[in-house]
């Protein structure tokens, strides 16, 4: 379901990252939305999924200082507490956060309207020429925000700006098609698991929609020259498995799509979920908290190689 914006109003926004080397080609902005229709056991980027403004707690920058809990006026602080905010007590009132002397606290995410970002965009055109790079919308799934995104897009391009989306794949394809589409030069496309039900039990939804889509865009993309790029983030035991990358590889290979990329697990949403007090949703916190190793990662191209998709 897309959040409703006014084209003219402001959409939430948890980051603005420029000078980024790793989402596209050259060096990009990268804007990354709040909100997302999937909701991913791995997510490294948890604090994507919500659609609201959240609060996040760092004990690593915390003095004890304890101006927060005196100042909290629900009594949401508690330093017994794991994730030491109570957030179903916790009224968003930020007067924790606007006292607090270390940066512990702090909000995540921000209410920016399309001329906020084109003025940080703008000043970073000289390296997108230099580089080759553009604009990247991330997150989140930044279709949740479509008729945002749409103007955003629109005015983009008609700055001469290369543009690039990032997508979980679930969304409403008629929207997308009118009011996306037609204003990117490139489309990262995630594909996560194959098969129906483990998707409903890894990601929370069907990806039955996610492969249409999928299907239809990439169509579309070959006959207007559009770059589309398949990406498969690697979990161990869950996405990198051997069914799994099987099952991927034959789909895309049926369907003439070559390109893909594979994304090795990031380990680091641990840290991530632990300062927006959301729980490890994983069974095995010791080996999802590791990196995988180059033989591990090769093992899992080898099986795209098997396929002659690069
Ligand atoms: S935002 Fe307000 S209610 Fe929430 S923890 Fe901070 S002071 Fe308490
Ligand atoms: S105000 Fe900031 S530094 Fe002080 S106890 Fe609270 S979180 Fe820690």
């Amino acid at each position: 379901m897309a959040i409703q914006t006014d084209p003219g109003k402001k959409a939430l926004i948890f980051e603005v990252k420029g000078n980024s080397l790793d989402d596209g080609p050259g060096i990009r902005t990268v804007i990354f939305f709040k909100g997302c229709p999937l909701n991913c056991v791995w997510c490294h980027n948890p604090e994507g999924k919500s659609k609201t403004l959240e609060i996040s707690f760092d004990k690593n920058e915390c003095i004890m200082c304890g101006t927060c809990i005196e100042i909290c006026p629900t009594g949401a602080l508690d330093r017994e507490n794991p994730f030491y905010i109570d957030r179903s007590r916790c009224t968003m009132c930020i007067k924790c956060i606007e006292k607090c002397p270390s940066g512990a606290l702090s909000l995540v995410g921000q209410h920016l309207d399309i001329d906020d970002l084109l003025a940080v965009i703008e000043k970073d055109i000289p390296f997108f020429k230099y580089s080759g790079g553009g604009v990247t919308l991330s997150g989140g799934e930044p279709t949740m925000h479509m008729d945002f995104i749409s103007l955003l897009l629109k005015r983009t391009r008609f700055l001469g700006i290369n543009t690039l989306l990032e997508t979980c794949g679930l969304f409403d394809l008629h929207s997308f098609m009118d009011k996306v589409y037609p204003w990117l030069n490139t489309i990262y496309f995630d594909i996560k698991i194959f098969d129906d039900t483990l998707h409903k039990i890894h990601c929370g939804a069907s990806n039955r929609t996610i492969l249409k889509n999928l299907e239809h865009i990439h169509c579309a993309c070959r006959k207007d020259g559009i770059e589309l790029l398949v990406r498969i983030p690697l979990i161990p035991g869950i996405t990198a498995t051997e069914d799994n990358l099987t099952s991927i590889a034959r789909y895309l290979k049926d369907l003439g799509i070559l390109d893909l990329d594979i994304l090795p697990y990031n380990p680091l949403w641990f840290d991530k979920c632990d300062k927006i007090g959301k729980s490890h949703q994983s069974a095995d916190d010791k080996t999802a908290g590791q990196w995988m190793t180059s033989e591990e990662i090769d093992h899992c191209r080898a099986i795209f190689d098997g396929f002659n998709l690069q």
